[in-house]
C-alpha cells in the first residue's frame, strides 16, 4: 500500500456531497436493499466527475494493492472505504475522504467488511515501511516485525481485508519485478511500485 497524498475535494462534492449523502441515507432507510447508484449533476454522474482526481492521487494505481484497476463497463474502480451499505456510514457515500481508486480484486476481497484498525494510504502519518515488510524472494507481504503490536495488528487487518498476501498477489508482484528489472522505465508505468524499488 503506497503512500498517497489526497488532492483537494472536487468542487462537485463540495457543492452536492452533503445533499447526496442525505438522499442515499433516506433511500436506504426506506428500502435497505436499494442498490447504490451515483447521483448526477450537469449531465454527468458523480463518479465521472471525481474519477480523474482519484486516479491522479495514485497515478492510476489501485490505492491498496498498487495494481492497475480495469475500467470497463463491468467494473467500478471506486472503493467506499467505510462501506456505503453499512447504516453507520450512509452519510459517507459521497464523502471525499471515504473514496479511493481501487481494483476489482481488492474490492471483492473486502466487500462490505469494516474494521476500525484499517490503514489509510493517505493518512499523514502513514508510511509503507513503518507498517509492512516484503519478502522479495517469495513476494509475501507481512506486518513489520519491529513495529509495535498495535501497528502490526493494523497491518494484519489491512492485508487480510484487501487480500494483499494471496498466492496470486505474490506471483504478480514477483513477475512485475522481473519485468521491471529488465526494462527500468518510469516507475509509475508499473504495478506494485513499493515492491519494485
Ligand atoms: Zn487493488
Amino acid at each position: 500500500m503506497r503512500k498517497q497524498t489526497r488532492p483537494p475535494e472536487p468542487g462537485v462534492l463540495a457543492k452536492h456531497g452533503t445533499r447526496w449523502n442525505r438522499q442515499w441515507r433516506n433511500l436506504r432507510v426506506r428500502n435497505p436493499q436499494a442498490p447504490f447508484q451515483w447521483y448526477r449533476t450537469d449531465n454527468r454522474s458523480a463518479r465521472e466527475w471525481i474519477l480523474p482526481d482519484l486516479r491522479e492521487m495514485t497515478q492510476g494505481h489501485c490505492a491498496f494493492c498498487d495494481a492497475f484497476p480495469l475500467e470497463d463497463r463491468s467494473t467500478e474502480p471506486i472503493e467506499h472505504f467505510r462501506p456505503k451499505s453499512d447504516p453507520r456510514f450512509y452519510n459517507q457515500a459521497y464523502a471525499w475522504k471515504n473514496l479511493y481508486y481501487c481494483c476489482e480484486r481488492c474490492q471483492s476481497n473486502k466487500g462490505e467488511q469494516w474494521d476500525d484498525r484499517l490503514l489509510r494510504p493517505d493518512a499523514t502519518d502513514y508510511s509503507f515501511t513503518e507498517y509492512f515488510d516484503f519478502n522479495f524472494r517469495t513476494g509475501m507481504i507481512q506486518p513489520n516485525a519491529t513495529a509495535e503490536r498495535a501497528d502490526q495488528l493494523r497491518a494484519e487487518v489491512t492485508i487480510d481485508l484487501y487480500g494483499l498476501d494471496s498466492d496470486a498477489r505474490r506471483r504478480y508482484r514477483k513477475l512485475e519485478r522481473r519485468r521491471w528489472r529488465r526494462d527500468r522505465s518510469a516507475i509509475n508505468n508499473w504495478a506494485y511500485r513499493d515492491f519494485l524499488q
